[in-house]
């Protein structure tokens, strides 16, 4: 059975209507108790994260639900700010206008989320829509609709009033039809399916942000504190077993401490528990690496450091939560491919090779020895991706300058991807891994179109019934205007 797009349509319209004519304070009014409610039900989201991606309950816990609750927070104190209407500043021959400016919302936003944060990236994301008076539909990730179907579910008990937050389920099918239906399009997803929603967001003149796929380099510069900087490499690779956008996905070390950064790098790999890792979601995930190893080996790396898991835990299943929609299609693949895959580090690698181009998105650690700074920085920004860029340094100075020459959007000197959880900074990406941000005014303003509303206030003694530079035109208005300009 279709998704009855009219129906939800139809229901969302005339919900955001009535949403938009609440005051933003009233809007807000609910984010605060949605804000609570989302930490009452901690533990029914963790398990239905986990149900979709058997990941490690801390990373449910923070990059998921403690990311939206504190953009939960963010907007709550923010929004009103944010949206303020303000008077435009006018030229003094324009001192009998009073020009506003506010903000409308679009109207239905869809949001097609990924399978990699399936709480964070669907409902994190419907909050700024929502607070600037749309309503939402998100279209999850056919690998991962529990979480949001929970999120959208939670949102409604929290008092968010009806068909305001809609969730759909399927895959391409589904989310090509939300673009037909929806005023705007939120999409994050990889840079190959981000150009088929942009050019059907295009073909249809539709707004469209997208976040996209990463290649984040890591620079370690040779007087870089070693213990933090690897520590920092291995959680940065394999959380989510390197599922995650801002992932580390290739290693450019200082010649000088090379060895012993590798070495501590693959200690602190090998101290890695089944558990700490998570399951590949994609079944088509392990070919994908093992044909970048493949490929990499046959050109001259050579792997420093490998293993797969043997047995795994079984993963915590939670209670199905129940769809926002009565009856939801079943979602279209089956379960959640085993075995997890293991570790691998790859030395002696080049950019030649597919795995410091493409991204991998799987426990896969490249490393490239250099010989200057100036050498780490081109093979940084030798991508085509442009999402968040690592540099381990101890001098601050040189950091910050190199940081500004970095081609990325998010760039974390002496850390690593814990700038996603700033909510107070826009987060987006460079050339192929985005356009449009998430977080912070932006984010909130893109889910917006300006409004200018010019009113002519009085007129001048001489002129009653016209401007002086309307017909008719004149010898006179030509002097005047020269006069001006
Ligand atoms: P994907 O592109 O395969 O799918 C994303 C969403 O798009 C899914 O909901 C999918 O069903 C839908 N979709 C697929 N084809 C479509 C079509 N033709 N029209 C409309 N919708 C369609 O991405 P994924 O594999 O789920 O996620 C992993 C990718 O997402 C990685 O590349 C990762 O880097 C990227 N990502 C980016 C960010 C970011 O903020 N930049 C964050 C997380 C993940």
């Amino acid at each position: 059975m279709g998704i009855d797009y009219k129906q939800i349509m139809a229901s969302a319209r005339i919900a955001q209507k009535k949403w938009a004519e609440r005051p933003a304070d009233v809007r807000t009014k609910w984010l605060k108790k949605f804000q609570k409610y989302l930490r009452l039900n901690q533990n029914r989201i963790v398990e239905a994260i986990q149900a979709d991606t058997h990941k490690p309950t801390a990373e449910a816990l923070g990059i998921e639900i403690m990311a939206v609750t504190m953009t939960a927070d963010y907007y709550q104190k923010n929004t009103g700010k944010i949206l303020k209407p303000r008077r435009a500043k006018t030229h003094w021959i324009f001192k009998n206008k009073k020009v506003l400016v506010e903000r409308s919302p679009h109207g239905v936003v869809g949001i097609l989320g990924p399978f990699n944060l399936p709480f964070s990236l669907t409902i994190g994301d419907a909050i700024p829509a929502l607070m600037a008076g749309n309503a939402v539909i998100i279209k999850p990730s056919e690998w991962t609709p529990k979480s949001a179907i929970l999120g959208a579910n939670l949102a409604l008990e929290s008092g968010l009033p009806p068909h305001l937050l809609q969730v759909v389920e399927g895959g391409a099918e589904a989310g090509s039809q939300l673009i037909e239906n929806v005023d705007c399009i939120f999409f994050t997803g990889s840079t190959a399916v981000g150009r088929k929603v942009a050019m059907k967001a295009a073909e249809l003149l539709k707004p469209c942000i997208l976040e996209l796929g990463g290649k984040a380099p890591m620079i370690v510069l040779a007087d870089a504190d070693l213990d933090r900087a690897a520590h920092a490499c291995v959680w940065g690779r394999f959380a989510h077993s390197g599922q995650h956008c801002i992932a580390i996905e290739r290693v450019y070390v200082a010649k000088k401490i090379a060895e012993s950064f590798i070495n501590k790098v693959i200690d602190l790999t090998k101290q890695l528990t089944p558990q700490e890792l998570s399951p590949l979601t994609l079944p088509t995930a392990p070919a994908h690496l093992k044909e970048l190893i493949d490929d990499a080996v046959a050109k001259g790396a050579a792997i420093k450091w490998q293993t797969v898991h043997g047995e795994l835990p079984t993963p915590v299943h939670g209670e199905l939560p129940t769809p926002v929609h009565g009856e939801l299609p079943t979602p279209v693949h089956g379960e959640l491919v085993e075995p997890r895959t293991g570790t691998t580090i790859l030395i002696g690698v080049d950019h030649t090779m597919r795995v410091m181009k493409e991204e991998s998105f799987g426990p896969l650690l490249p490393i490239m020895v250099f010989d200057t700074p100036d050498e780490a920085l081109r093979l940084a920004n030798d991508s085509e991706s442009g999402l968040s860029a690592v540099i381990f340094t101890q001098d601050k100075i040189g950091a910050e300058a190199m940081a500004r020459k970095i081609e990325a959007g998010n760039v974390s000197i002496n850390d690593v991807m814990d700038h996603f959880m700033i909510i107070d900074a826009p987060f987006g990406g460079w050339k192929n891994s985005g356009l449009g941000v998430r977080h912070a005014a932006e984010g909130l303003l893109q889910f917006t179109k300006p409004k200018t509303i010019f009113i002519h206030r009085f007129s001048l003694p001489f002129l009653r019934n016209r401007e002086f530079w309307w017909f008719p035109y004149t010898k006179w208005i030509e002097k005047i205007l020269k006069a001006l300009t």
